[in-house]
């Protein structure tokens, strides 16, 4: 029945369709944009399917180390115009499945139907379940990127590991009269330079949190360490949880390492699957900048471009003009004469 279904959606969309996508991209982030831009200048159809029309991080573009400042969300919004000015789709939706049927694959959005030559994964990172989440309160903040802008008369505990306790960390010590951090993991090396900066920082290693709890004036966590039972309160506490690569979606069809990141090669992004592909975040455990996801997404558009030329999938059109020829460079004057100058 379901494949009935799928059949009558599949001729409708062929039947009525203006213009057939011949490439999906799940995810509109820097990697899934980039590739897009590339699949549709290089002239197939691309639709990107993105549930998100803002770009979620702007606000903490400002502070992430090493970075001068790229407008991000900015940079979003030129990606995004910039496809939709060469023809491609952006779908306002969140795709529930992804399945194959022969040569083609088939994407499920709600009830909607997608038939595609080729699809990037590019769903980025989604937060690690913890066993402290489910505790709800003003006091407790689970988004380690909230927009709380702390004042001196907070006091903030901070538990966590990784890059989101680093961030945690450095939104809140900016601005709470004292900042006491709780690393899961007692080798927190990046938090060591922020308490130079910020004297209000206090972090006690080598602990085990035990609980959480928050009332309406404070928060707290009880900790043991070295056999003691010990209690600390605050009053805000954030979990600063790590993020895992998003690779449920594919979880079935490609390969996907321990760390839940989806298994694509460096050069091109191509999966275990032929016509899968994969880039930005959702490949690596790491956390990557934003120009190294861009990047990584250029790289897999061109690979999948040349995937679907081998399959014998000729491009439409290319909508944009191509590059002129290399000129030989100029031909270099002899060095002048500097002696006696100095
Ligand atoms: C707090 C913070 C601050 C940062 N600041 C900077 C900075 O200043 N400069 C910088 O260079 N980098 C910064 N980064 C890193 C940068 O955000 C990432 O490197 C980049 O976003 C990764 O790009 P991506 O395209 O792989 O994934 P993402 O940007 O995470 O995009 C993935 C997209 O996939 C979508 N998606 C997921 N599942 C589905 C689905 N089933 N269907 C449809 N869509 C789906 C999501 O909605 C999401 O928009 C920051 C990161 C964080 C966490």
């Amino acid at each position: 029945m379901k494949n009935f279904i799928l059949c009558f959606f599949l001729l409708f969309s062929t039947l009525y369709a203006k213009e057939e996508n011949v490439v999906a991209v799940i995810g509109g982030g820097p990697a899934g944009l980039s590739a897009a831009n590339i699949c549709q200048e290089m002239g197939y159809q691309t639709v990107v399917f993105e549930p998100k029309a803002e770009f979620p991080l702007e606000d903490s573009v400002s502070f992430w180390p090493g970075i001068v400042s790229p407008k991000w969300s900015a940079i979003i919004k030129n990606l995004r115009e910039s496809l939709t000015k060469a023809g491609g789709t952006l779908l306002d939706k969140q795709v529930s499945d992804i399945s194959q049927d022969k040569d083609n694959f088939i994407i499920s959005s709600g009830r909607e139907f997608y038939s595609l030559k080729a699809v990037i994964i590019a769903t980025g990172k989604k937060p690690k379940a913890s066993s402290f989440l489910y505790r709800r309160s003003d006091r407790i903040l689970t988004n380690v990127w909230t927009r709380k802008i702390f004042s001196p008369k907070d006091s903030v505990i901070i538990i966590g590991q990784g890059e989101p306790l680093f961030h945690a960390c450095l939104n809140a010590a900016r601005g709470a009269g004292h900042v006491f951090i709780f690393p899961y993991q007692g080798n927190a090396p990046t938090l060591a330079s922020l308490t130079k900066i910020f004297p209000s920082v206090t972090i006690t290693r080598n602990v085990s949190i035990t609980d959480i709890g928050a009332d309406k004036r404070k928060a707290f966590v009880t900790y043991s360490q070295d056999r003691s039972k010990l209690y600390k309160e605050a009053s805000y506490l954030i979990v600063a949880e790590e993020k895992d690569p998003a690779s449920d979606l594919v979880a079935n069809l490609c390969s996907i390492d321990s760390s839940g990141a989806i298994v694509a090669s460096n050069d091109t992004g191509e999966t275990s699957l032929p016509g899968l592909y994969a880039c930005g975040e959702v490949t690596t455990n790491a956390a990557l900048t934003g120009v190294q996801a861009a990047s990584d997404g250029q790289k897999v558009g061109f690979a999948v471009t040349y995937f679907l030329v081998s399959k014998g999938i000729a491009p439409k059109k290319q909508s944009v003009a191509p590059l002129p020829p290399l000129q030989p460079p100029p031909e270099k004057k002899p060095e002048e004469q500097t002696e006696g100058l100095f």
